[in-house]
């Protein structure tokens, strides 16, 4: 099987995204590679796919240990045999998973850093087939990075007991040079391929929030309310600062659960999975939730305090929006977050000279150095949070990459110069004007509605005899360009639905009404001077509703989260493409031969469903 076959029955997916394309090549040629991307570019690909080709297993050296089971069981769900070993496992299912893994049952198998040197492992590597070493979150080994972790420091132990060596294979989403040097140094990757892809999320809204401690909460609840009904991350800085927020939400009805170390393993998974399964949508936790979580729809991350470090935020920030569609990630930003993150770094300077004796502590004289390089970077944090440049701008710049102009127009900085103006009169007639196209018997496609707007006299007008309309011309002062943008502010707020692609067709929601009535107004917030603005997902609200009935039926069916079966963004291009055989489900992103096979027929009729009732 070639790779573009494998990518597109194993994984759903039509090509490779930037940057995947050459991994795959190296790590199929036998060669190193070290790939630094961010969250949700897409790193797994890179190193699944070369293990479902190459001779013999592959082994992923992983610190998610309560993510493994996840990991692993979306492989399964690709059809690519996988398994995990960790303390999570009792002695008995350990033996069991290698005594198969000698048997060549599996293509990847998951491991802790700290199994790697047991006496058991080192048996089972020294006999079996190990075609690659992939080693995720590859920042750990760096002193240089957020998350040191001295047990990474046993891979190359590992790989240099092995008979032959293997490919290894390196992902990170840190991209300081210095990390990236020491990834290299420490593994031992010989003449890597590197492919550094951009860290630029453009689908990812960023704020900050200069706010005091008494300003907070309302902060944090007016922020919610933009967010009504999505899911989202509020992280925090301590453990008792997840316990109030997250009580004050659920004293206000919000369906929030919380996150962090200092709960029982069995509530930390307990709430984990109500988040993933979306029953409780807002996850209140510590920075100990979230590494390797893969939920494709969160819409926000709020920061209710400042991290400590730019690397830390934005992979925090960066599970909003996995998915592709518009999210938003804000930080609140108080004037004791500094010194309290000022606290807890010279605490963790303390634990780790006392634990210098554990498989994850440091001797006094590397805890001082570690301590001095955290303190510049939550100085360099503090400084992001100053509100004085583009957001995105300062981030990328501090990843090491350059930036071309000088606004984002994405960010709150570079929004701050935005007006909002009063829209609902405009609302009121494009809305009238679609109602009025229909009264006559006609379908309103969208070109037909912008002529009878502006006050055009096409031929579509004069053939339908539509220039004697009340609503005719009455938004003649208005360009094209402005009637597009605030048709998908239309269609955000639900007031306005369009279906097909070509020819799209506008329909007035119920929602509508009290807007038309003029119960409700309609505030829209305009640039300085005229930008084009972002075309909106052409997929009306109802129907993702619909589709996501369907798919939190097949998750419960199949007992996994509901992104385990697809993404919103398969969701949405299900809409959008409305497949209705099997060759053209194949073409919908996020769908392969496994998941057609599973779900196919669910999905074909969720569509033809949707056909019915547009
Ligand atoms: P990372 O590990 O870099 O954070 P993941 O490997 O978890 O990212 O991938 C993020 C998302 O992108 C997943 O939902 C995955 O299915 C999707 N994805 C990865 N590669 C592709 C591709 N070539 N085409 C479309 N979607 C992809
Ligand atoms: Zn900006």
């Amino acid at each position: 099987m070639d790779k573009y076959t494998a990518l597109q029955t194993y994984f759903g997916h039509d090509a490779f995204r930037e940057g995947q394309e050459s991994l795959v090549d190296a790590l199929l040629s036998g060669r190193d590679a070290l790939g630094i991307m961010p969250t949700g570019a897409g790193k797994s690909v890179c190193y699944q796919l070369p293990a479902l080709l190459l001779e013999g297993v592959t082994l992923v050296i992983s610190p998610l240990i309560a993510l493994m089971k996840d990991q692993v069981s979306a492989l399964v769900q690709n059809g690519i045999p996988a398994a995990y070993l960790n303390s999570s496992l009792s002695a008995g299912q350990q033996a069991e998973v290698l005594r198969r893994a000698q048997q060549g049952a599996y293509r990847l198998i998951y491991v802790a850093p700290e199994r790697l040197l047991t006496e058991r492992f080192l048996a089972f590597v020294r006999t079996a087939p190990i075609a690659m070493v992939t080693v995720d979150e590859a920042h750990c080994i760096s002193q240089w990075g957020q998350d040191f972790r001295p047990s990474y420091l046993d891979i190359r132990t590992l790989i240099d007991a092995l008979p032959t060596r293997p490919v290894v294979s390196a992902f990170t989403a840190t991209a300081t040079e210095q990390v990236q040097q020491d990834i290299i140094r420490l593994l031992d990757l010989r003449q890597p391929c590197l492919v550094r892809t951009s860290f630029d999320r453009k689908n990812l809204f960023f704020g900050v929030q200069t706010v005091t401690k008494g300003e907070k909460e309302d902060a944090m609840l007016g922020f919610l309310a933009r967010h009504k009904g999505e899911s989202g991350i509020i992280y925090c800085i301590s453990r008792k600062a997840v316990e109030e927020v997250c009580l004050t939400l659920q004293n206000l009805g919000l369906p929030a659960t919380r996150y962090h170390a200092g709960l029982s393993q069995e509530e930390r998974q307990r709430n984990q999975t109500e988040f993933l399964y979306d029953r409780a949508a807002i996850m209140v936790a510590t920075n100990a939730f979230g590494m390797g979580i893969d939920k494709s729809n969160v819409s926000f991350v709020l920061h209710y305090n400042m991290p400590q470090n730019l690397e830390s935020y934005y992979q925090e920030a960066g599970r909003a929006g996995r998915d592709g569609t518009p999210a938003e990630c804000m930080l609140l930003y108080g004037k004791g977050d500094i010194m309290t993150n000022k606290f807890l770094l010279m605490t963790n300077k303390f634990l780790l000279a006392r634990n210098r004796d554990d498989a994850d502590g440091v001797d006094e004289a590397t805890a001082e150095l570690l301590y001095r390089r955290n303190l510049s970077k939550l100085n360099r944090m503090a400084d992001y949070c100053s509100g004085t440049r583009c957001l995105r701008k300062d981030l990328l710049t501090y990843f090491g990459e350059q930036t071309e102009g000088e606004s984002c127009g994405n960010c709150s900085y570079c929004l701050s110069g935005y007006r909002t103006v009063d829209r609902t009169v405009e609302a009121q007639k494009l809305l009238s004007c679609v109602l009025r196209i229909r009264q006559r018997g006609y379908r309103p496609a969208q070109a037909l509605v912008w002529d009878c707007l502006r006050g055009i006299s096409s031929e579509a007008v004069m053939q339908l005899r539509l220039s004697d309309l009340s609503t005719f011309g009455l938004l003649r002062e208005m360009r094209e360009e402005e009637l597009n943008a605030l048709r998908d502010i239309l269609i955000t707020y639900g007031y306005l639905s369009v279906e097909g692609t070509a020819l799209p067709i506008l329909t007035v929601t119920e929602r509508a009404r009290a807007l038309l009535r003029g119960q409700r107004t309609l505030s829209v917030r305009v640039p300085p001077d005229p930008v084009g603005r972002q075309a909106a997902v052409t997929v009306s609200p109802e129907q993702m509703q619909a589709l996501k009935a369907v798919r939190t039926r097949l998750a419960k069916r199949a007992g996994v989260p509901a992104f385990v079966i697809c993404s919103d963004a398969t969701l949405i291009d299900l809409c959008v493409k409305r497949p209705h055989t099997r060759a053209e489900l194949l073409r919908v992103k996020g769908i392969g031969v496994a998941k057609a096979d599973k779900y196919g027929s669910e999905l074909l009729a969720a569509v033809r469903q949707l056909d019915r009732e547009p």
